[in-house]
């Protein structure tokens, strides 16, 4: 196949550990994904899908193993983090907004401290980002008057302000009242639409299904099971997926 043609690897993970005062947390992780990919990781409280993140954004530093971002590889020894963790952008259950600051000053912040983009334009990309996720007349509003919905909502347009190449979520939904959570599931999916990478850790099951192009399941610091979405929730192999399923739909 000629190259241009070749799906791009956006991340590539091989052989990742990481471990806590000792205890093995992540015990050998592989995985990859594709430009343009949606997938969801999914699995037990305590099994490693946070510490996974933190590792793919740098927050946390791995104990050995590669990570690959866009080919490249990255290793804190010879690469400036802080200019890393633009190209990966993330997203948590709390909103970790500034409460002091107004919408647009909380998406605008990052573009003009951090990457040294003109005031004004970056308040023109940021009143872009709050319209994309529904937010344009809230710009102006501080966080603490916004629902949990609309705090998330927010925090994603701050991420994307970033320009990110990949996008992480872990739990993006869980702190959410139960009627909020639709309308930051729907940002997702327009995200994922619009060709976003987006490794995404959820308890949202019918999410993973319909709109992850993948779906990873970790069980005990493993990947124990891997496959498009649909496949892997219809017809799970490995006895710990099973198992979660059952308990979880
Ligand atoms: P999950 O997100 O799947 O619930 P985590 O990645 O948060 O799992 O945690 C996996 C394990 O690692 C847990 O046992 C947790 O207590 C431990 N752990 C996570 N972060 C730390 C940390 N900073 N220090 C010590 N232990 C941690
Ligand atoms: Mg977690």
């Amino acid at each position: 196949m000629r190259k241009d043609f070749m799906p791009m690897e956006k991340i590539r993970v091989e052989n990742l550990f990481k471990s806590f005062d000792g205890v093995p947390v992540l015990k050998g992780i592989d995985l990859t994904v594709q430009e343009g990919d949606v997938v969801c990781l999914i699995g037990a409280s305590g099994s490693g899908k946070s510490t996974l993140l933190r590792c793919l954004n740098f927050l946390e530093e791995k104990d050995s193993g590669t990570i690959e971002i866009s080919g490249e590889a990255i290793e804190p020894k010879t690469h400036s983090i802080n200019k890393l963790r633009r190209r990966v952008g993330m997203v948590f259950q709390h909103f970790h907004l500034f409460p002091h600051k107004t919408v647009l000053e909380n998406v605008t912040e990052a573009p003009v401290y951090v990457l040294g983009m003109n005031k004004k334009e970056a308040e023109d990309e940021g009143r872009k980002l709050l319209a994309k996720v529904g937010l344009a007349d809230k710009a102006g509003a501080y966080p603490s008057s916004l629902s949990g919905g609309q705090q998330q909502r927010v925090a994603i347009a701050r991420a994307l302000a970033m320009k990110p190449e990949v996008m992480l979520f872990d739990e993006p939904t869980s702190a959410l009242d139960p009627e909020l959570v639709g309308e930051v599931l729907d940002t997702m999916k327009q995200l994922a639409k619009e060709g976003m990478t987006m490794i995404i850790v959820t308890h949202e099951m019918n999410f993973a299904r319909e709109v992850a192009d993948y779906t990873m399941f970790i069980h005990e610091g493993r990947i124990v099971e891997q496959g498009p979405s649909r496949e892997l929730f219809a017809n799970p192999q490995e006895e710990p997926t099973k198992a979660f399923l059952k308990r979880i739909l």
